[in-house]
């Protein structure tokens, strides 16, 4: 029997099978298209996305193929122009502080070529069908393009099968919600206009929105524009539209004079606004689009599917393993759904100002939006609000029941454990000093919980010595599950098992005064804090995510 079976080689899909390959689970991923789809469709790649990348070690390839966006421009009646460069970015804890637009296809490109290195390929031109599952695991029957139908057998079947989801639909789970009344057309065209190039561009008008996005390549523009459906062009979703349509229907929306020519895709488009309100089903789990759809305001789509699958991996791979109860399962659903929830409320805002049809609307988003753009984008404050939203860097996990800590003693020079980041909180990018690292993140890198254990601003020798005795310890002990790093504050080199904290901003910024520790997941989040560093408690923390000792282990653990 497979251990996974995974329904779809979209972004989802491709993210959900190569980290559970990466986990040592044998998987196979299925896709219904006989060949790879060409259409650029979501283009922003979104930090969190590019450091999941930097994890999978293809983030070079990814920014390679792309390009950043400069600045945010909006662009009223009148000519009125507000742009606010992307300054706000520069301000986040990350190695990629910026809007990247890479167009799908690529991006899939990418995730499909990174499984292959993992040996895994997708399998084409081969459709699920029907499964039935029981306690033990999933029956898929699957269908070959050319005819022929293969019945397979998996532990947990995972749809990542985009909106029409055959999985979601095989498990009876609804999907709530609407599809908005207005109307959109996309274009990836060769634009000429008095802007500048390589920024997105805003323009609101008394007919609905137009957007730009920039895509790799110069004059080259992904036009979005959003109206009601009585202006659109005769014709449904299916109904090709012309460059012509396209071109006149700029004339009456865009703000500036604009010029569209070369199109590589064009298409008319319904925008939804859909959620499963279940994202398990025994053995079978959504993610990605098959999950949640939204409005593509804002850039999120594809970004939240892949760390839909990021999130759930590594909980598959230590239950498959028998080194977590089945229990840890349920705590996708619930940190994840929560955030599909507020996508879809924060999007759905977002498109309301956009292409609400009312006249006060109409008038607020004409007049009174690009004239107060620059005094709202231009404040740091809102811009930080801004640039944390979309760059999906202040998702948290605060409220799940893999968010513990244990915070008792003594604080040393005021600094406090509380000001570092939260349970439930990614970690954020800072410098550090390691053997062969360079960066907090590249020390997390990999399949693997890591536990970063701080000496404290005011270690003695001894105290080091110990834990890193401690951190050999626990790494024998844990093997592939564990990476354990002990944060040295004051003078010293890095050396095994060591990262050297001279100034002690690491400590400072972890709130690590005093000896204390973290537990950080292999998402990149923290799952638990504690101070000061108990050698038996710790060890109980760690059998309690991941099983007694003992590494490889298969051993049950109970319920
Ligand atoms: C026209 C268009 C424009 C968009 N623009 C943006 C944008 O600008 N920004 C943004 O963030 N998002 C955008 N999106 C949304 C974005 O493309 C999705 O959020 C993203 O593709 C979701 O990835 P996924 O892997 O979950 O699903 P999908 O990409 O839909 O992948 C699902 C895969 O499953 C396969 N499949 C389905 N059923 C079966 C089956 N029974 N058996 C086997 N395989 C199956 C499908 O063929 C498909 O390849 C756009 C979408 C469209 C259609």
């Amino acid at each position: 029997m497979l251990d996974a079976l995974v329904v779809g080689a979209g972004p989802t899909g491709l993210t959900m099978a190569s980290e559970l390959v990466r986990h040592g689970l044998r998987c196979r991923v299925v896709e219904q298209l006989e060949a790879p789809s060409v259409l650029s469709r979501a283009l922003a790649v979104q930090a969190r996305t590019l450091e999941v990348f930097d994890d999978f070690g293809i983030a070079e390839q990814a920014l390679a193929r792309g390009r950043k966006t400069e600045a945010f421009n909006v662009v009223g009646a009148g000519g009125v122009h507000t742009r606010v460069p992307m300054q706000a970015f520069s301000w986040l804890e990350t190695r990629f502080p910026f809007i990247f637009m890479l167009p799908q296809d690529a991006t899939e490109a990418l995730l499909a070529e990174h499984l292959d290195t993992l040996g895994v390929k997708v399998e084409r031109g081969l459709a699920l069908e029907d499964f039935r599952q029981d306690a033990d695991g999933v029956e898929a029957t699957l269908k070959r393009a050319g005819g022929g139908v293969e019945r397979v057998k998996a532990r947990w079947l995972l749809g990542c099968d985009g909106a029409r989801s055959r999985v979601r639909k095989g498990a009876g789970i609804p999907f709530e919600g609407e599809t908005y009344d207005d109307a959109c057309v996309l274009a990836d065209v060769r634009v000429e206009w008095p802007l500048g190039q390589g920024e997105l561009v805003l323009m609101p008008s008394m007919h609905g929105v137009v957007g730009a996005f920039p895509m790799p390549g110069e004059y080259r523009y992904r036009l979005f524009c959003v109206m009601p459906r009585d202006m659109l062009p005769e014709g449904d979703e299916t109904t090709p539209l012309t460059l012509e349509e396209m071109q006149r229907i700029l004339e009456r929306m865009s703000n500036v004079p604009v010029r569209v020519s070369e199109p590589r895709w064009m298409t008319r488009y319904r925008l939804h606004r859909r959620g499963a309100p279940r994202y398990r089903q025994g053995r079978v789990f959504l993610a990605g689009d098959a999950a949640h759809i939204h409005s593509p305001a804002g850039g999120q789509g594809m970004n939240t599917g892949i760390q839909d699958a990021y999130n759930l991996a590594w909980k598959l791979a230590l239950v498959n393993k028998g080194r977590a109860p089945e229990s840890l399962l349920d705590t996708y659903e619930l940190e994840r759904h929560p955030v599909g929830q507020m996508l879809l409320r924060g999007t759905d805002r977002l498109f309301g100002l956009m292409a609400q049809g009312g006249t006060p609307s109409r008038l607020l988003r004409t007049y009174v939006v690009p004239r107060v753009a620059k005094r709202l984008l231009g404040g740091s404050y809102t811009q930080r609000l801004m640039a944390r939203f979309v760059s999906q860097l202040a998702i948290h996990y605060r409220r799940s029941p893999l968010s513990t800590e244990r915070i008792w003693g003594e604080e040393v020079g005021g600094v406090r454990l509380e000001e570092g980041p939260a349970p439930g909180e990614r970690v954020p990018e800072l410098p550090v000093k390691g053997e062969g690292v360079e960066r907090l993140h590249e020390v997390l890198r990999g399949p693997q919980h890591t536990l970063l254990l701080f000496t404290g601003l005011k270690p003695e020798a001894k105290a080091r010595s110990g834990l890193v005795a401690l951190a050999r310890r626990l790494e024998e002990a844990y093997g592939p599950l564990l990476r354990a790093r002990v944060v040295v504050a004051g003078e010293g080199e890095p050396g095994p098992f060591v990262l050297a904290d001279g100034e002690g901003a690491l400590h400072r910024r972890f709130g690590a005064g005093a000896e204390c520790f973290y537990l950080v997941r292999p998402d990149g989040y923290v799952g638990h804090r504690e101070r000061p560093i108990e050698p038996k408690r710790l060890e109980a923390e760690l059998a309690r995510r991941m099983g007694p000792p003992g590494a490889g282990g298969e051993k049950r653990v109970a319920s």
